[in-house]
């Protein structure tokens, strides 16, 4: 295993990793850092969250561009106004013997006159969400038309959240000879299409799926005939009375109407989803948080970031149209050591699906019977 002084950091950045006591880099960073200095390279890097990506592209810009200069040299599009702030803070202290450098976060509900004048003092980094960037631009408040290097982090999140556009649209009043460094959990088709748009024989890193390898979560599928979901959605809950779940639907109609269902046979659930409203969603998340709910049925985008502990099941009440979203539902459960179990509830149509989430999470299904009760699992 390499050291940060075999991958070519500067006396400047090794000083500022001894100072944060980073004692060896993270794999994502052994992956990256070596081509990112090396070459004038476009780069695609695969990483789930925690593995140290901000490094990973942190210490390469730094190293790269020059702080002397007032020339704003690094953007960092990032989906929201707390990465912004994390990812600008870490690059402060990374770059914290790097003369002369000046990082600065660029992002909604805050003054726009006060970032357009910390960036006019001589920002050679950037790091911005991609609304307000754009509204920047519009407003000719910044000039990336020198930029040498352009991240994309949490790639798949900034689709996800609709900025396809303007990230395109940012991209084009950027210098066509820069690098593009994209930086992503996991890989839909939206994610590639963009790489594929935007870069140039992009090289490519995929670090393992520590959080899955290790992870606690068992992964389970049951095999129902398509209009039988809903009992055995059912079933499932009543052979675990002490549930405390996520659900998830692929629709927000499929997401109201099972929830609905559910509370009218009984059970104890709740909705969440686009539909309601802002004060209808903090009511039900507090439910949920405070377990007096059990059961939450959902949709990926509403559930987006939930962090709420001792999950025992996620259950898959329909795949996700991306498979990649499979790792994201999945980790709702199994967090800080604690075990969990991730359901499928699949029809013969969708079981080759499987086969291909299999292959992502590098993991196998277990597939199991539904809990008996009804005749309902012959197909
Ligand atoms: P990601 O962007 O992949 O989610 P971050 O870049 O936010 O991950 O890093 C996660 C945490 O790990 C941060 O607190 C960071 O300071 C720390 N970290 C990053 N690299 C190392 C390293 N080589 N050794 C120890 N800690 C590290
Ligand atoms: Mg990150």
């Amino acid at each position: 295993m390499n050291t940060f002084q075999d991958l070519g950091l500067n006396e400047d950045l090794l000083k500022a990793i001894t100072d944060l006591g980073f004692e060896k880099p993270s794999e994502v960073q052994d992956k990256s850092i070596p081509i990112l200095l090396e070459s004038d390279t476009d780069l695609v890097a695969l990483a789930q969250t925690g593995t140290g990506k901000t490094a990973a592209f942190g210490f390469p810009m730094l190293q790269k561009i020059d702080s002397s200069s007032r020339t704003t040299q690094g953007l960092i599009l990032s989906p929201t106004r707390e990465l912004c702030l994390q990812i600008a803070n870490e690059m402060k202290q990374y770059g914290k013997y790097c003369n002369g450098l000046n990082v600065v976060a660029i992002y909604g509900g805050s003054s726009i006159m006060d970032q357009a004048r910390d960036v006019k003092r001589g920002a050679q980094i950037i790091v911005a969400t991609p609304g307000r960037m754009k509204d920047m631009i519009n407003r000719r408040l910044v000039d990336i038309s020198k930029i040498q290097y352009a991240v994309l982090d949490e790639a798949d999140e900034m689709l996800n959240m609709g900025f396809k556009e303007d990230i395109t649209d940012i991209l084009s009043h950027t210098p066509e000879e820069k690098n593009t460094w994209l930086f992503s959990a996991t890989m839909p088709k939206e994610v590639a299409k963009i790489a594929k748009k935007f870069m140039k024989d992009p090289q490519e890193i995929t670090v393992g799926h520590k959080n899955e390898s290790t992870s606690n979560v068992s992964h389970e599928y049951f095999l129902v005939n398509a209009r039988d979901r809903y009992q055995a959605l059912k079933r499932l809950a009543d052979a675990n009375p002490d549930i405390f779940s996520v659900i998830f639907c692929r629709t927000k109609r499929d997401t109201q109407k099972v929830a609905e269902q559910l509370i009218e046979d009984g059970y104890s659930a709740g909705a969440l989803h686009g539909d309601l409203s802002q004060n209808q969603r903090d009511i039900v998340m507090k439910q949920f948080r405070t377990q007096q709910i059990q059961m939450l049925v959902a949709t990926d985008v509403a559930a987006r970031g939930i962090d709420v502990d001792d999950i025992t099941h996620v259950i898959n009440y329909q795949l996700p149209d991306e498979i990649e979203t499979y790792t994201h539902r999945s980790g709702r459960t199994g967090r800080a050591g604690k075990t969990g179990v991730s359901m499928v509830i699949v029809s013969k149509s969708e079981v080759r699906k499987i086969k291909s989430i299999e292959r992502i999470i590098n993991k196998k299904f277990e597939l199991k019977e539904i809990p008996s009760g009804i005749e309902i699992c012959e197909v």
